[in-house]
């Protein structure tokens, strides 16, 4: 089921807010504007539903929207070294909007763009398709790019995420979406109360200005080590240079290919979400440098307040031989999916 709300206009264009609900009581709220997850309601053991994700408490907040909250993140997901890369023999310089980088596609990257929509309804499940022209050139990146984002909500109370693009240019392709979840229901407690478990035996190693080096580690004695499940506070302020440096965890995690390769589970409430991707990786962030948004139910947005999972290729890629380069060829096509599924355990 779909409902559909106008909220405000960008660079005169038209932004709705999109309801999908399906009968267990999970609600996802969208916006066509960054393509973004504004609110994911879904029912704790008791069957209570709550908010398990951030969101602003004013939905304008959505339009710079700093910490990306809740965006889809393109054409490329993380950072790119200095900005630059060579394709095709031809070098290519991105505007550098992180310091010496160019971050989540740059300073007006598919979070700020306006997006068509389309309702999609189905048996067992409830939809919406966004697309985006992103122009030869935008952003520094070369082709015209169609990239297609569809949710889709199933009566299994699974959220999926499909990425799918193509390209008249070879390019660079690496789509995600940075909702920073929460299980504990309207953020009552940070998700450093909340245990982790995430099937990846590597991660990688970031210099100072967290851009990967090309070194792979092993989580094997490091706070990166979630392969059994753990509370995400109990290593997150260890003396360990990697969660230091980034205060917190920022960190590119290296997937088993597998089923449901993450899991996120609070006692409490009794909710749990499993994830599972065909991406190679995905990005852990705790929200380590929250900036006082004005988050909804009257909260601050503060450090540890919401975990993203970043599933996407390894970021800078293309500028290392060793990792996925990113590239999408001319006419190919991009297809990538993710799925949040939902549970509840019994009483502990
Ligand atoms: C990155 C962080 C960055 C943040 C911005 C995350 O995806 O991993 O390094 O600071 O996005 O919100």
């Amino acid at each position: 089921m779909e409902a559909v709300r106008y909220v405000f206009d960008v660079d005169g264009k038209e932004v709705y807010l999109i309801t999908l609900k399906n009968k267990n009581g999970i609600e996802v709220k969208l916006l066509n504007y960054g393509a973004a997850v504004v609110e994911l309601l879904v029912p704790d053991r008791e069957g209570n539903a709550e908010n398990v994700v951030l969101t602003y408490e004013n939905i304008e907040d959505y339009i710079k929207n700093p910490p990306y909250i809740g965006a889809v993140l393109g054409r490329t997901a993380g950072r790119i070294a200095d900005g630059e890369f060579t394709l095709d023999g031809q070098k290519y310089q991105l505007n550098r909007n992180f310091v010496v980088s160019q971050c989540h596609g740059g300073d007006k990257g598919f979070s700020f763009k306006v997006w068509n929509y389309r309702l999609l309804e189905g048996k067992a499940k409830t939809g919406v398709e966004f697309t985006y022209l992103s122009k030869d050139m935008e952003e520094g990146y070369p082709g015209n790019l169609e990239a297609k984002v569809t949710y889709t909500l199933t009566e299994n109370n699974e959220l999926s995420i499909e990425y799918e693009a193509i390209s008249d240019k070879n390019t660079l392709c690496n789509l995600t979406n940075h909702t920073y979840f929460n299980l504990s229901g309207s953020y009552k407690r940070k998700v450093t109360e909340q245990y982790l478990r995430v099937k990846a035996e590597n991660f990688l190693e970031s210099d100072k200005n967290l851009i990967p080096t090309g070194k792979l580690i092993k989580v094997d004695n490091t706070p990166m080590d979630f392969r059994e499940s753990k509370l995400i506070g109990r290593d997150i302020e260890s003396d360990y240079e990697a969660v230091r440096a980034a205060n917190g965890y920022d960190c590119v995690l290296m997937l088993k290919d597998e089923k449901s390769q993450i899991e996120l589970y609070d006692e409490l409430s009794g909710r749990k979400m499993t994830v599972g991707t065909t991406y190679p990786c995905a990005v852990i962030y705790t929200y380590n440098f929250a900036n006082g948004e004005k988050l909804k139910y009257g909260k601050t947005g503060s450090k540890y307040d919401g975990i993203c999972f970043e599933t996407q290729y390894e970021p800078d890629g293309i500028n290392h031989d060793n990792f996925n380069s990113a590239i999408l060829t001319a006419g190919s096509k991009y297809c990538h999916k993710t799925v949040f599924s939902f549970t509840t355990t019994r009483e502990v």
